[in-house]
């Protein structure tokens, strides 16, 4: 940054926001989080008294590159889309300052919080959050979404423990049947190894996503993970990863770990045959969690 940019001061996000398409005003009230670049705030409708999470962008960082086409195209696929494990989408608007996306509130924040008060979680609990990822994952995919970008920071908790899946911004669409990505613009968490080869990718990267996410929530910490980014890509080509023994795991949970974890993206299953695994069935799946379950391991008896 010049020392120029540097001088002006960013403007603030005000504390009354008007959304001046519809005449609605939101109060700004407590501060959530922030990201690569939004700014996420509880807002309340002021007409109404209902509550949304408030995803605040400043224009200034849209100014690069093409970080507003980038932001259009997320808002533009997150608008469609409408389903219980899916952040739901209420608008967008501007002010000169900046562009806000009103979304569905998720109060009990991410999977990556529940992840590090916990480490691992029971294979009930591991149940019911998969089966929630997939119902929202099985939508994206028969709409021609992939998601890109699955981990545990995107996978936000409403105040019933339900599994929201947010941020979009990786997002993109198939455009025709057998359609092979070549590009990926920013960084997945859980990165596939067609991507980092650059063969060309689909579907297949969502359920290798998901694979690393049920294995960290086993396990306790992700497949790959090593001090490197450049040694964790490496075991990533190589597939390079174990399921340590002292296993209180069924044999249902560590096969379909090993079945979304191959190499070869044609080799793992779709979604819709994942939710018939036989780990779905072979143990108990709660139908809904305590909200004590974030912070102790619950007791299912
Ligand atoms: P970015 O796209 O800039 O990375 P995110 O979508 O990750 O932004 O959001 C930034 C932060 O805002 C998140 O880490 C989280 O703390 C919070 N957040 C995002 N969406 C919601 C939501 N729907 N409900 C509650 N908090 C949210």
């Amino acid at each position: 940054m010049t020392s120029i940019e540097q001088k002006e001061a960013d403007p603030e996000i005000p504390d009354l926001i008007v959304d001046n398409t519809t005449g609605t005003t939101y109060v700004k009230g407590r501060f959530f989080g922030k990201g690569g670049f939004a700014k996420c705030y509880e807002i309340t409708d002021t007409k109404t008294n209902k509550v949304f999470a408030g995803k605040i962008v400043s224009k200034k960082l849209l100014l690069k590159s093409n970080q507003k086409e980038k932001m259009m195209q997320e808002i533009e696929i997150h608008r469609s889309l409408h389903h219980d494990n899916i952040v739901q989408f209420y608008g967008f608007f501007d002010d000169p300052n900046f562009v806000y996306i009103v979304l569905e509130l998720c109060r009990k924040r991410s999977m990556m919080e529940l992840h590090r008060r916990r480490k691992t979680l029971t294979e009930p609990e591991v149940r019911y959050y998969m089966r929630q990822l997939m119902l929202g994952v099985l939508y994206l995919h028969e709409k021609n979404i992939i998601h890109r970008d699955l981990k545990l920071g995107n996978l936000f908790l409403n105040d019933d423990v339900q599994v929201k899946i947010g941020d979009l911004g990786l997002a993109a669409r198939i455009e025709y049947r057998g359609q092979r990505k070549r590009t990926l613009c920013g960084t997945p968490n859980y990165i596939a190894p067609e991507i980092l080869n650059k063969k060309g990718h689909s579907f297949e990267v969502d359920v290798w996503s998901m694979g690393c996410i049920m294995y960290t929530l086993l396990v306790g910490k992700p497949p790959f993970e090593t001090k490197s980014l450049k040694d964790t890509y490496g075991k990533i080509k190589r597939c390079e990863y174990r399921i340590p023994t002292p296993l209180r795991r069924s044999q249902q949970a560590v096969m379909m770990i090993m079945s979304m974890l191959q190499g070869e993206p044609s080799k793992r299953p779709s979604v819709k045959e994942l939710l018939n695994h036989p780990f779905f069935s072979c143990g108990y799946l709660p139908p809904s969690l305590p909200v004590s379950s974030l912070t102790m391991t619950p007791r299912f008896d």
